[in-house]
């Protein structure tokens, strides 16, 4: 499985390194290695990060690198991408994939035996089609998926209700895109399920689930409108998932794996040293089922459309 303290980020951009920054700061690798296409930018990020590093609570080595140093290493994160500012990620899946195509070769033939977590967007098809190149069993390759679309769903519910956001829980599950589905069903807040807080609190009573909704699926548009990339709240993601699966702690989060017809698209997922172990599959009302069912099927669609068939 490779040295889990080992970790390599390919594509040292906006979320590259701040994904790489997150895992110093949490203690989360002692040798961290940067490739990217552009040497020079992988470089000065790793000088920068290194200065970082000897601050950082596991005076972790930070290096620029190439695919050899990926044999063994537990986790590979993958954010290479060339980033377009559009409002519907499936707009970049046609240079994403042909970042993908470069970085496949260096994957297959570097040994790498860890878990590869994709973020590069789309994120559900980026997953899939590295997973399905490069053949590795079930749970090894995930997406990031909605573990950051949860986070944003929490963060305005926190906003609209005043609750503190450590106090709520709640999933968004499906595409990591326009289709993505709040789980309301499972919405807790101290514990509370929505129809419980509804009665108890006015500010909950007047919550706008559509209005909610609608706020967290344009959550990354806003952010990417505001400042041309969007990059702490994907580091933190990546840095729960890692730890999670580091530590084998069973951590249950929402990560894009294949279902039963090989689309990628996230449930949550019960987190462990082999990656994904399980989907831990919620309980969910018929329409939101339905949701998650549609979800699936956009994805499968333009799955057949634009890359099944594919030359390598
Ligand atoms: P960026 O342009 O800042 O960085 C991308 C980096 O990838 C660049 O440094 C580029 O040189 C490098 N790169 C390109 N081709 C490469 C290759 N073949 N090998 C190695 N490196 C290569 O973009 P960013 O803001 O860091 O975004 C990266 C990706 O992450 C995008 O696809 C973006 O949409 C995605 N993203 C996903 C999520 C999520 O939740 N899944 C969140 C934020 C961003």
């Amino acid at each position: 499985m490779g040295d889990p303290r080992k970790i390599a980020v390919i594509g040292a951009g906006h979320v590259g390194s701040h994904v790489a920054m997150g895992l110093l700061a949490q203690d989360l690798c002692g040798r961290l290695v940067l490739l990217d296409i552009d040497e020079a930018k992988a470089r000065a990020q790793a000088d920068d990060l290194q200065d970082a590093a000897v601050l950082a609570p596991g005076g972790a080595r930070v290096w620029a690198g190439d695919y050899r140093d990926l044999a063994d290493a537990g986790f590979a994160v993958v954010c290479a991408g060339s980033l377009l500012v559009c409002e519907d990620r499936l707009q970049e899946l046609s240079a994403s994939l042909e970042v993908m195509d470069q970085i496949i070769p260096g994957l297959r033939g570097c040994g790498f035996g860890g878990v590869l977590l994709v973020i590069t967007n789309p994120v559900d098809l980026t997953a899939r089609y590295l997973s399905e190149r490069l053949g590795l069993p079930w749970g090894r390759v995930l997406g990031s998926g909605t573990t950051l679309d949860s986070c944003r769903l929490v963060r305005e519910l926190s906003r609209r209700t005043g609750t503190p956001p450590a106090a709520i829980r709640g999933f968004v599950v499906g595409e990591h895109g326009d289709s993505q589905v709040p789980l309301w069903s499972g919405v807790t807040a101290e514990g509370l399920p929505l129809r419980e807080l509804a009665a108890r609190d006015p500010r909950w009573k007047a919550l706008d689930r559509e209005e909610t909704a609608e706020a967290v699926r344009r959550a990354g548009w806003e952010i990417l409108c505001g400042k041309g990339s969007t990059e702490f709240g994907i580091g933190a993601a990546a840095g729960e998932i890692i730890r999670a699966v580091q530590r084998d702690t069973g951590r249950v989060l929402p990560v894009s794996v294949p279902m039963k017809n090989g689309v990628f698209a996230s449930l949550p997922c019960a987190l462990g040293k082999n990656g994904a172990e399980r989907v831990a599959e919620p309980e969910m009302l018929p329409e939101e089922r339905e949701r998650f069912e549609a979800s699936c099927r956009r994805l499968e669609e333009i799955w057949n459309q634009t890359v099944e068939g594919r030359k390598p």
